[in-house]
């Protein structure tokens, strides 16, 4: 048994409006699964996956933001509820030491190994030591589950992804050692990956980037590389794995305006661990249904 939980940052669950790029670009595999694109006319139970709408916001007003949506993703725990606010990029410090205690990722150590499918160059960790980036709600939660970070090398290896899925970034940083990947080879390497443990998070944040207008990538390319992810992934999945996809809060959904929104997010789920996460409605839900879907009762 094997759970592939693939965080994708800043998308929610609307309808089909122009300014939708989940509407106007074609998603094959995942229409496959739900008899449509990723939007919220879509949600329900199919034959072979579950599309949920499910909450990000916690009644506080305001927009949703990462820090705090990520913190609740991973920990399982109603963050924006205990800090009473939407906080942006980070943890709150409040929260950071549950969120290493008690994320997903360490709880599955009680039933086997769990792997953050993520590759991360010296420069990243450079940058870290250097206080040019701060550690993010993944990252937290792989230290304290004590995940090993995965390298340049093990995405050679097709044994790691990278943030943007096809590589782009990290064959600028590394030409003569990183090619390009096709986004559904990059989804069958993370489930044959996922294959020795029984949980792998894998995030990718280039939808908040773009949806922020801050990456040269263009919507419709992006939305082509989820789908072929999820498409590889679903392809390479063993009957008794399950792919659970969701996010922390909208923003790629609206390519009208650049902030966050307050739209529900996807939770899209493929495999045996339907029948536990249907019961999820907000992001702080998922955690614990995917410790249930690792020890069934
Ligand atoms: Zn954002």
């Amino acid at each position: 048994m094997a759970i592939v939980f693939v965080f994708i940052d800043g998308i929610g669950l609307t309808d089909a409006r122009s300014d939708n790029p989940f509407a106007t670009t074609a998603m094959p595999f995942v229409q496959a699964l739900v008899g449509a694109p990723l939007l919220h006319n879509a949600v329900g139970r199919h034959r072979h996956a579950l599309l949920k709408a499910i909450d990000a916001c916690f009644s506080v007003p305001g927009l949703p933001q990462s820090g705090t949506g990520q913190t609740a993703l991973f920990a399982g725990i109603d963050a924006v509820g205990l800090v009473q606010r939407h906080q942006s990029h980070f943890p709150p410090t409040a929260l950071q030491q549950t969120l290493r205690d008690q994320s997903v990722l360490r709880r599955a150590l009680m039933h086997g190994s769990s792997a953050f499918a993520n590759a991360f160059d010296g420069g990243f960790w450079d940058a870290i030591a250097t206080r040019k980036l701060r550690k993010s709600a993944s990252v937290i939660a792989a230290e304290g589950a004590d995940v090993r970070f995965r390298t340049v090398d093990d995405l050679v290896a097709g044994q790691a992804l990278s943030w943007d899925i096809t590589n782009d970034v990290m064959q600028t940083r590394h030409p003569e050692r990183v090619a390009a990947i096709d986004a559904y080879d990059a989804g069958v390497n993370l489930a044959r990956l996922a294959q020795g443990h029984v949980l792998t998070l894998y995030e990718t944040f280039l939808t908040d980037l773009v949806g922020h207008g801050r990456s040269t990538i263009d919507a419709a390319t992006v939305v082509t590389r989820i789908d072929r992810l999820v498409g590889g992934v679903v392809a390479t999945l063993r009957p008794q794995d399950s792919l659970v996809i969701s996010s922390d809060h909208g923003n790629f959904e609206c390519q009208s305006d650049p902030s966050h929104t307050r739209n529900p997010v996807p939770l899209l789920v493929v495999g045996p661990a339907c029948d536990t996460l249907h019961e999820v409605t907000d992001i702080s839900h998922i955690a614990d249904a995917l410790v249930r879907v690792m020890r069934p009762e």
